[in-house]
């Protein structure tokens, strides 16, 4: 499939899912006025101060939906809970300066960054499928990620997770065996 939307906003869409996590504190970092602000400068999205509390909870939407999908089994099931966020748009297309064909919403306003980031969403789910979007293996880690690699067996969300679980199940052998 071509990339035909900036591949940053794929990470972007997969950063947001990972903003709200039970077990670390803050649980919601979109919430907090600070982590929130960072979260924006983390990918470079400018945003008035007069439209922080709007883009707030309409990313906190989307959010909710894009983590849902890490359950779900169908693409289409999850593509269907995403559309709502584009349906509206006005797209238009550019060939930029790589000669790369991209699409981008016809304003500029903070909806724009909002669709991008379904857009983002959207993206993953064509490109690598739902069932390659899922949640960290090592529980308590809520972590959402995409399995990109070959062998498409990635069941963890980082090293560190994978040796937390392997720590794990060997105590647990090690009790049962005692
Ligand atoms: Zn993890």
């Amino acid at each position: 499939m071509l990339n035909i939307i900036p591949t940053k906003y794929q990470a972007i869409a997969l950063s947001l899912a990972n903003t709200y996590d039970p077990c670390v504190l803050p649980i919601d970092l979109l919430k907090e006025d600070q982590t929130f602000k960072e979260f924006l400068a983390t990918h470079t999205i400018v945003c008035l101060d007069k439209d922080l509390q709007i883009l707030r909870s309409q990313l906190i939407s989307i959010r909710d939906n894009i983590r849902k999908i890490g359950g779900m089994k169908s693409d289409n099931q999850a593509l269907a809970t995403l559309y709502p966020f584009i349906a509206k748009t006005k797209w238009v297309m550019n060939i930029e300066q790589d000669e790369q064909l991209q699409i981008s919403p016809d304003s500029q306003d903070i909806e724009a960054i909002v669709q991008m980031v379904a857009l983002g969403a959207i993206n993953l789910i064509v490109k690598y499928g739902v069932n390659r979007i899922h949640y960290c293996k090592a529980q308590p880690c809520e972590e959402l990620f995409c399995d990109v690699s070959k062998s498409a067996r990635q069941v963890f969300c980082s090293k560190r997770c994978a040796n937390r679980f392997g720590i794990a199940q060997y105590r647990n052998r090690k009790l049962d065996n005692c």
